[in-house]
């Protein structure tokens, strides 16, 4: 299986400078290459085929204007192309029905002032680990890197990328083989919360942590004193800087929590089923789902991969009814509750009910099905370890 290893890394000025090159002559041959088919389009000519815009690029190093192009890494530019048809083919999938999930918007141009810059470097680019444990690319040099963890094996390719507050990272695409965790008994789901970032079928609801929601209010106050400045002041761009870093320092202290809580709930039990939100948007609109959102596919696509790692089994269940008007413990639907309302009783069975555990349980119940007999709400593809072999979720009798 492919995963990612993500480092900080410390270029020099002058290495900043090769990067800022490389980033520039990617975006220029990605937009030439979007540029191109847009016009073949606009003139009712057939679609531009990757072979000839790899030719075409071939033949724009040649010309004066694009001479510049040699300055950095073929392979640099040769990756900004595949990237463009990668997009490509996930518009077309998605047009067509063939990519399920939300709806893929057509390739758009890149900007210089785009939040994140990123190069790609495949092997054959002959980017290294310096026996000095620098990383090594091709007409940038030796930047030196913060090996916060292993790298378990030899990385296929590396995509540096600059983020919004001017960080530089290395992402390695690395080969590993799964990892199979001892067996445990228990099962889980996992629902959205609304007051809790999740909330599991077995009762317990689990907060954002201390750091994430310290870092969140430092970016809130970061955002209050921007909004202060005036235009175009020197401040002003001051402030703007910060509330980037902000912004950064969040996102790593998400990304952390989602480690964190992935790992442990996985490494907890055999089996964890989620909702997919992709289902969920159009069954249901809240207004908490929507901020939640980039975090649950994220946290969600952890699961999976540390799942699939550690040969335990993953669900993600599309449900299509509010799980609100069902009882997760007699199936009996009594009907929509509004927001405000936190718990109810159940008129059929008499089971008290809280809507978070409540929706939950409904997961897991779901999986349950999956598992034992219909299967037809469960994507199939989407269910990467054991499957089989995954016991029956609680609530599911
Ligand atoms: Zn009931």
């Amino acid at each position: 299986m492919r995963l990612q290893y993500k480092y900080r890394l410390y270029p020099t000025l002058g290495q900043q400078a090769a990067l800022a090159r490389a980033f520039g002559c990617a975006r220029v041959v990605f937009n030439d290459g979007l540029h191109a088919r847009l016009e073949a389009l606009a003139a009712g000519l057939p679609y531009v085929t990757d072979g000839e815009l790899s030719a075409r690029l071939t033949a724009a190093k040649g010309t004066p204007e694009r001479a510049w192009l040699g300055e950095v890494s073929a392979v640099v530019l040769q990756q900004a192309l595949a990237d463009l048809n990668a997009a490509y083919r996930n518009f077309f999938a998605s047009l067509t029905g063939r990519r399920k999930g939300p709806k893929v918007s057509p390739p758009r141009y890149r900007s210089r002032k785009d939040t994140r810059q990123a190069v790609r470097f495949t092997r054959n680019a002959r980017f290294s680990i310096t026996p000095g444990g620098k990383l090594r690319l091709p007409k940038i040099g030796d930047i030196s890197v913060c090996w916060s963890r292993n790298l378990p094996s030899v990385p296929s390719s590396v995509t540096v990328v600059k983020d919004s507050a001017g960080r530089y990272f290395a992402s390695f695409v690395v080969q590993t083989q799964p990892d199979p965790l001892p067996k445990t008994e228990p099962a889980i789901a996992i629902d959205l919360g609304l007051t809790h970032f999740a909330v599991l079928s077995d009762g317990r609801k689990i907060a954002s942590p201390r750091f994430l929601r310290r870092a969140e209010k430092e970016l809130k106050r970061a955002q209050r004193n921007l909004s202060r400045k005036q235009d175009g002041s020197k401040n002003r761009a001051k402030a703007t800087l910060k509330v980037a870093r902000a912004h950064a320092r969040v996102a790593d202290a998400r990304r952390e929590f989602h480690h964190q809580l992935s790992t442990k709930l996985i490494r907890d039990n055999q089996a964890v089923a989620v909702e997919d939100l992709a289902v969920t948007a159009l069954a249901r609109t809240r207004l908490a789902r929507s901020v939640h959102d980039a975090g649950w596919s994220a946290f969600t696509a952890m699961l999976e991969y540390k799942a699939q790692r550690y040969g335990h089994s993953f669900y993600r269940i599309g449900r299509f009814e509010p799980t609100s008007q069902v009882c997760s413990a007699c199936g009996a639907h009594d009907g929509p509750k509004p927001l405000h309302v936190r718990a109810w009783r159940c008129r059929a069975c008499g089971a008290w009910l809280d809507r978070d555990i409540n929706a939950a349980v409904n997961v897991a119940r779901a999986a349950g099905l999956a598992v034992s007999a219909c299967g037809a709400q469960v994507r199939p593809g989407l269910v990467p370890a054991q499957r089989g072999e995954a016991g029956t979720l609680p609530g599911a009798a």
